[in-house]
């Protein structure tokens, strides 16, 4: 019988999908690596699998133990599935600004959920910061992961994520593009496929215009789950090549492309991947194969980037460019 034992099994393999329409007119190969195909849904299911498994072989997390990180959202749903399926108990801290929907999915594997006042300052003790650091000292057995110092972060990418990309590729691939939030991603996937090529392919990182890896000041942005006003622990400048600053206008309009033109659906750091990408592909030659990683899916925005209204109340869609009027539907 071909069957898995557990869904976490699935985790990782994920495939290459060429892009075939947003590439007319560019002469190198571009492939979309589509994280969401994981069984949380995001790229985040890698990191969560490791760090877990990591702190069972320290002794850190033991049966019965509780997993308490501030996150709402893909790492969470990783961490929430990994502890579901290996008996853990999940408490995650929240921000107030966070979506019902995204909290009900935590809930929904069994974590409990604590939302936080988004109002107060970091050093508050209401802060979402304070309130999972109290957590994690009080409750017995509670261990938190910490994706922004986590070593186990960067290395699961390494492990798995770099030479899946390097084996599909049969080693041609020769450049590497992917946002940057945490620093993870990018940090271990770029250094194992720099060293298995010899420093041959080129690393290059995406970030919302603003965000400090493109050097801005961390002033807000719109793209969720890139960027920082923080430099994280994570992340290993030194990996990047080059980073490309793109706007999330630009972001949001390559996203809803993407699910028209290509049929993927999904979330705005993937289209400012794609845009970063894209940019590479207009100066590279016909024979590069560019490889971009889509962190995850599209329907966790389908009230933001894909509903037309939000889009036009923060200047990014003119009425006239999108909505179709009855005349042209009949
Ligand atoms: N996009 C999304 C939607 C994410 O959740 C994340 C993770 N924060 C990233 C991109 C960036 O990945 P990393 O943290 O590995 O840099």
């Amino acid at each position: 019988m071909r069957v898995h034992n557990s869904l976490i099994e699935l985790v990782g393999d994920t495939p290459l999908l060429r892009l075939n329409k947003v590439t007319a007119g560019l002469a190198p190969t571009v492939l979309a690596k589509v994280e969401y195909f994981n069984p949380g849904g995001s790229v985040k299911d890698r990191i969560a699998l490791r760090m877990i498994e990591d702190a069972e072989k320290r002794g850190l997390l033991k049966p019965g133990g509780t997993i308490v990180e501030p996150t709402s959202g893909n790492t969470g749903v990783g961490l929430a599935i990994v502890a579901a399926d290996k008996g853990y108990r999940c408490v995650f801290v929240c921000p107030d600004k966070v979506g019902t929907d995204k909290l009900a999915v935590l809930r929904a594997y069994g974590a409990e959920v604590v939302v936080c006042p988004t109002t107060v300052a970091p050093d508050h003790p209401d802060s979402y910061y304070s309130v999972s650091d109290r957590l994690a000292a009080s409750i017995p057995g509670a261990w938190k992961p910490d994706q922004y110092t986590n070593r186990n972060n960067p290395e699961s990418h390494y492990q798995s994520t770099g030479p899946e990309i390097w084996e599909q590729t049969d080693g041609r691939i020769t450049h590497f593009v992917a946002g940057i939030g945490t620093g993870g991603t990018i940090t271990g996937a770029g250094r194992y496929l720099k060293e298995v090529s010899g420093g041959a392919v080129k690393v290059i990182g995406a970030d919302p215009e603003g965000s400090v890896y493109s050097g801005g000041t961390g002033r807000p942005y719109l793209v969720e789950g890139v960027g920082e006003d923080i430099w994280p622990e994570t992340y290993d400048p030194d990996v990047c090549d080059e980073v490309i600053a793109v706007s999330d206008k630009e972001s949001f309009l390559m996203t809803r492309q993407l699910a028209k033109d290509e049929t993927l659906l999904v979330g705005g750091s993937c289209g400012l991947a794609v845009v970063a990408a894209l940019r590479v592909a207009a100066t590279a030659g016909p024979d590069d194969v560019i490889v971009v990683l889509l962190p995850d899916g599209g329907r966790g925005y389908l009230g933001k980037i894909f509903n037309d209204e939000w889009m036009a109340d923060y200047g990014f869609l003119s009425a006239e460019t999108e909505e179709a009027t009855a005349g042209d539907v009949l």
